[in-house]
């Protein structure tokens, strides 16, 4: 006889999106309709990743969303081989990587698609793309261009 095991909350990876469960709603809701976003505070002029509810610079909750760049390049990568979180494991083996979006300062830790990592390389240019879980939840990944 099998059971059906229910996971506790702490074991599910993706975050609660809706504006009952986090400030930074907004980012999933615009995920959802394809745009790549964070927040930019409009008093100290500062861009944020992750997208925050209050600046960590200089406190203002006066932020703006603005759309990141869709392309970057592989800054450094690493594979999951084994070990995946639960939940996870029929997608091994998966690249992570750190990604440096186009024209910015910062790197984007993100999985990447569509590759194996053998084939991975540094400085290879990458997309932004968006899946969706089964219950409608959504979040981003990239892959690679061309
Ligand atoms: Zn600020």
């Amino acid at each position: 006889m099998t059971a059906t095991i229910r996971l506790p909350y702490l074991l599910d990876f993706y975050p609660l999106q809706d504006e009952k469960y986090t400030r930074i709603h907004q980012f999933f809701t615009n995920l959802k309709v394809g745009r790549f976003t964070t927040t930019k505070c409009r008093d100290c002029e500062k861009l944020h990743w992750q997208p925050r509810a209050v600046c960590p610079d200089c406190g203002s909750e006066n932020l703006e969303w603005v759309d990141l760049p869709k392309t970057g390049e592989v800054h450094a990568f690493t594979a999951m081989l084994l070990g995946a979180p639960m939940g996870f494991e029929k997608d091994l083996p998966f690249v992570m990587a750190l990604v440096k979006l186009d024209g910015l300062d910062f790197k984007i830790l993100s999985r990447v698609d569509g590759i194996k990592h053998e084939d991975c390389k540094i400085g290879m240019r990458l997309k932004f793309k968006t899946v969706t879980r089964d219950d409608g939840r959504v979040f981003f990944r990239f892959e690679p261009i061309g």
